[in-house]
């Protein structure tokens, strides 16, 4: 395939013909195997669709789907990234770490997965509990209907259940009444350690990439949000989120600056779940700038 095409940098370094003909890249989004909408393979076929040639499956707390979605990847020529999601508690806030690049069948990645994991039960059931109180009953056997492996029910299942039961027009909407941060159906949670979940990555091979940075700004102050950084490189988190779905041109600026001053490498992910609920269809980015280096010279 022309894809595979190798030519020389300007530092002598072999590239893939691809830098030249730009990457059309995606490292983040979602399948059934966690709160997405499509099976595996209809993730990787949506993004093809969408002109995708480099794609990471990044499921939150799971690499179930990896294996399929390489497959599928395999038939069409994309690109394939085993990814993950990891969901991580830095001083009382949730903050999301995408691994790329590593080894889907690493032990202790997946026991440390597991273990994240094995916590969203309870907490669906102490969200249901919450909910109830403020008037919604009933959503527990809701979101179940929705969250099609059954270990990974989270907030976004709850969220869908209430918009198709006629309780609330959309996902978003349920989010800012109900779901976000200190809204009457959202319970606190312990997630993994961040410098556990960089751990796990960096142990399986891959590339610690800090997920769409600007949501943690309603949380973090801009000295805290440095100090995440700060934490997160120590760990050996080597990567950002510039260009991501919940990012705006304004925010990717902000952060491509953070990767420019931070040395870090840059990445690019629409954090795609469901055709009208996200932002960015998955294989739709917008590209990074430049002069950035992106994360995907580590990958391929
Ligand atoms: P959880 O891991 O169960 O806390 O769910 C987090 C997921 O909820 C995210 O990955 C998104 O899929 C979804 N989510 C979080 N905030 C919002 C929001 N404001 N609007 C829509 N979906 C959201
Ligand atoms: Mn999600
Ligand atoms: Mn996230
Ligand atoms: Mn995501």
């Amino acid at each position: 395939m022309s894809g595979e095409w190798p030519v020389l940098s300007a530092s002598g370094r072999r590239r893939p013909f691809a830098i030249i003909c730009p990457m059309n890249a995606d490292l983040h989004c979602h399948s059934t195997v966690s709160d997405g909408c499509l099976e595996p393979a209809a993730v990787v076929r949506r993004a093809h669709g969408n002109g995708a040639t480099l794609l990471a499956l990044t499921d939150h707390d799971e690499l179930g789907g990896a294996a399929e979605a390489a497959r599928e990847a395999a038939l069409l020529g994309v690109r394939f990234v085993p990814g993950v999601e990891a969901s991580v508690t830095y001083r009382d806030v949730t903050v999301h770490v995408v691994g790329l690049g590593v080894d889907p069948e690493n032990p202790a990645l997946l026991a440390g997965l597991a273990r994240v994991r094995a916590g969203r039960e309870e907490r669906a059931r102490r969200m249901a509990d919450a909910l109830a109180r403020a008037g919604l009953g009933g959503a527990l056997a809701g979101a179940r209907r929705f969250a099609r492996n059954p270990a990974m029910i989270g907030r976004a299942h709850f969220a869908r259940h209430l918009v198709a039961s006629g309780a609330m027009p959309n996902v978003r909407t349920v989010f800012d009444h109900y779901l976000a941060h200190g809204k009457p159906g959202y319970v606190p949670h312990r997630w993994a350690a961040l410098e556990e979940a960089v751990g796990w990555i960096r142990g399986a091979g891959g590339i610690a990439v800090m997920a769409h940075p600007a949501r943690y700004c309603l949380r973090l102050s801009a000295s805290a949000l440095e100090r995440l950084f700060d934490d997160f490189m120590a760990a050996g988190g080597e990567g950002v989120e510039v260009v991501a779905g919940a990012h705006g041109p304004e925010e990717a600026r902000r952060f491509a600056t953070m990767a420019r001053q931070r040395g870090l490498l840059a990445s690019v992910g629409s954090d795609f779940h469901e055709e009208g609920e996200s932002p960015v269809d998955v294989g739709r980015c917008h590209p990074l700038p430049p002069d950035l280096e992106p994360v995907w010279h580590r990958l391929i």
